[in-house]
């Protein structure tokens, strides 16, 4: 976008007011593919840019239903001054590295980001600093493996943690997906990097199976004893942390003995937060030449591991219940409401219209699943 202004365009997110129209694609799962292709479709008749991962792994599928320009997302990178960020606003976006050193049998981006690719600390640490400036509160770092940031240089994500706490200012940085393969390599520093209190409590750790014979062919490189490690090392020393997961429930020939495995390191980790995706095959990746196992599988497992996610993430919730916590409003939810987040990354929803980067103390009262519900406790000064 801050290149495209530079060119002197002006934005807009109304297609219909543009002259042209970009299309930032993703296929990471097959119905994300069909519903990009959908739109693709839809603006086949404009003068039509299509970027991300697709045109890089499916050109193919995009010339059967348009003829659009390309650009390639090296080409962004190339043109662009510093990493990638998003903001101003309360929460801002750091985009740390792109691609990856893992060698996923099932994925597909891995052919499209290419090989890992990070940004420069301090470039990181001048980004931080501007969100900050402009009033960021929530600083969110991205990547496809978060926990992989400066490996290609020797570098190692729980210094830049370290050096980015050192920046002054009321902000707190979530730390984004990070790989359990990745994250054994700087398990210890890593703790210790999450003792400042500019780093939410908050780790998302995609795990994807339970069973060590389905990560073998998923080729993830750890066990499930070693994701059982990580996370009794974090919450040894953080009792309260909230860590999230990604699961894929029905990779081919998954049984129902590896499928109970996942069950039960899903409630072994008590993961909060957890993505669910039925496994999808990919055109070209090696999990593409195994034999799919059939939908109904697939669909039934995830509805149990659902099941089993949503109790693990009412019994989190019901525990900070009752119990006094600090809060920093980051969103605003509908008039009267706004949304604020912990140290452990709860999501408090304040029946209050609170700006801002506002902070103070909250009584959680309520489980709402996805979100809890708080009372602001009066600072002293408002105090009677
Ligand atoms: S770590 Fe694995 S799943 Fe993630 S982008 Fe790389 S190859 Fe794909």
């Amino acid at each position: 976008m801050a290149i495209l202004e530079g060119f002197g365009c002006t934005l807009t997110e109304r297609p219909k007011e543009a002259d042209a129209v970009i299309v930032n694609t993703c296929t990471v799962i097959g119905a994300t593919e069909r519903k990009m292709l959908r739109r693709l479709a839809l603006f086949a008749d404009r003068d039509l840019y299509v970027t991300g991962c697709m045109p890089v792994v499916q050109m193919d599928k995009i010339r059967s239903v348009c003829t659009p320009h390309v650009i390639y997302p090296d080409e962004i990178r190339e043109r662009a001054a510093g990493v990638g960020t998003r903001g101003p606003g309360a929460t801002g976006v750091v985009q740390v590295a792109s691609g990856c050193v893992g060698r996923c049998s099932y994925c597909i981006t891995r052919f499209a980001r290419g090989r890992l690719a990070s940004a420069p600390a301090e470039d990181i640490l001048d980004a931080v600093r501007a969100l900050v400036a402009s009033g960021a509160y929530e600083i969110q770092l991205t990547g496809q493996d978060v926990a992989a940031w400066g490996l290609e240089r020797g570098e190692l994500l729980p210094d830049l943690l370290q050096e980015i706490a050192k920046i002054p200012g009321r902000f707190a940085v979530r730390p984004g997906m990070m790989h359990p393969a990745t994250v054994l390599g700087i398990l210890d520093p890593l703790v210790r990097a999450y003792e400042s209190e500019k780093i939410f409590r908050f780790l998302h750790l995609p795990v994807q199976s339970g069973s060590d014979t389905v990560l073998d062919r998923m080729q993830r490189g750890y066990a499930a004893a070693d994701v059982v490690r990580i996370v009794d090392t974090f919450r040894d020393c953080y009792p309260d942390m909230m860590i999230s997961s990604d699961f894929i429930t029905g990779f081919p020939g998954e049984t129902d003995e590896e499928f109970s495995q996942t069950l039960e390191l899903l409630r072994r980790a008590a993961f909060v937060k957890v993505n669910i995706t039925r496994y999808s095959r990919r055109p070209g990746t090696p999990a593409a030449a195994l034999k799919d196992l059939p939908e109904r599988i697939r669909k039934d497992r995830s509805r149990a591991l659902l099941a089993e996610a949503n109790r693990i993430y009412d019994s989190y919730n019901e525990r900070w219940i009752g119990r006094e916590t600090a809060i920093v409003a980051t969103e605003k939810n509908a008039p009267g409401s706004t949304v604020c987040r912990n140290p452990c990354y709860l999501n408090v929803v304040v029946e209050e219209d609170l700006p801002f980067g506002f902070t103070g103390r909250a009584v959680i009262t309520k489980n709402r699943r996805h979100y809890v519900t708080a009372e602001l406790i009066p600072s002293d000064d408002e105090k009677v």
